[in-house]
């Protein structure tokens, strides 16, 4: 428990860091059991669609309860996953638990969408296009109803690696979607514009955020929602939490909301079809 600072000093871990890195490595060392004894579960969060006035899609979040460690979020879990390659079954289940809700709703003749959020490790294996293609017969989801979640760090990666682009071209081809996510908060936006096949992006919540309180954030907001018409991509505003907010995205021309004060992330056994506002 003792570390060298390089200058000769010689100090200790403190107790809260020492408790982070044993919280990290018992994540790590039990989510393989968790995943196949059920203790992943998925939550929907809808987003609300203001042309519409409608729930058109719910975006699926993973979620893991475990009887000691309590609730790990997917902000905590899913890098730990990327790390120990667990992602990939992660995904898999995620987007199987999805689509056979979206395929349910489908037979229903309910036109509500499923988005999945994706990282850059699944999309890094060739078969991944064949494996979503694969979930989505068995499941007998029709690949429109599905959409995947980037984001800029997979975009990213993905000017690196030709194969990525490819297969979601492939999919894009089949009909599933893909959103730029957390848009604006990544290294450098705009070049992925060019080259990948996204048809909508969502602005992040650190600009919903400000968005009622500060004048400049208000200002970039609009240019954001501005340029992103010109592209002709949807635009989706993630983390709206007030009526303020809501009004003045409406106002601004954002096509969707999405966000607490639309409705918060719940099992797809609580999902009740019914108009907002
Ligand atoms: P994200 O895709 O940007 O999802 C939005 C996050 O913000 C979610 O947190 C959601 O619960 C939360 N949120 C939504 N509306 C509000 C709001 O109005 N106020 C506040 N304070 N929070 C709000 P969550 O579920 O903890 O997920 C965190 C991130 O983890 C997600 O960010 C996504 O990038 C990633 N993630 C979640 N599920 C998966 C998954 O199945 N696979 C992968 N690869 N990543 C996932
Ligand atoms: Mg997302
Ligand atoms: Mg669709
Ligand atoms: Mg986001």
């Amino acid at each position: 428990d003792v570390i060298n600072n390089g200058g000769g000093k010689i100090s200790s871990l403190s107790a809260a860091s020492h408790k982070v890195l044993n919280r990290r490595a018992i994540i790590d060392q039990k989510m393989l059991s968790a995943l196949n004894h059920q203790s992943f579960k998925v939550v929907y969060q809808p987003q609300f669609d203001l042309a519409s006035g409608e729930v058109t899609l719910y975006e699926a979040l993973v979620r893991w309860e475990d009887e000691d460690l309590g609730t790990i979020t997917p902000d905590e879990l899913i890098p730990i996953a990327e790390e120990n390659g667990l992602i990939h079954d992660i995904g898999a289940f995620v987007l199987e638990e999805a689509a056979t809700l979206a395929a349910r709703w489908n037979e229903q003749g309910r036109h509500v969408d499923i988005s999945v959020n994706t990282s850059v490790r699944e999309f890094s294996n060739a078969q991944m296009k064949n494996k979503v293609i694969d979930i989505l017969n068995k499941t007998k989801c029709p690949p429109s109803c599905i959409q995947f979640e980037i984001t800029e760090k997979f975009a990213f990666q993905a000017e690196e690696e030709n194969s990525i682009v490819l297969q979601m071209k492939e999919l894009q081809d089949a009909g599933v979607e893909f959103a730029l996510d957390d848009f604006g908060t990544g290294y450098a936006s705009f070049r992925y514009m060019q080259h990948l096949p996204i048809t909508k992006v969502k602005i992040d919540k650190v600009f919903i955020d400000s968005l009622t309180t500060q004048p400049k954030t208000q200002k970039l907001v609009e240019g954001m929602i501005r340029f992103c018409k010109s592209m002709g991509l949807y635009i989706i505003a993630e983390g709206v939490e007030t009526k303020e907010q809501y009004k003045l995205l409406e106002k601004m021309g954002a096509d969707a909301v999405q966000g607490h004060y639309i409705g918060m992330p719940i099992p797809s056994n609580d999902i009740q079809f019914k108009d907002i506002k």
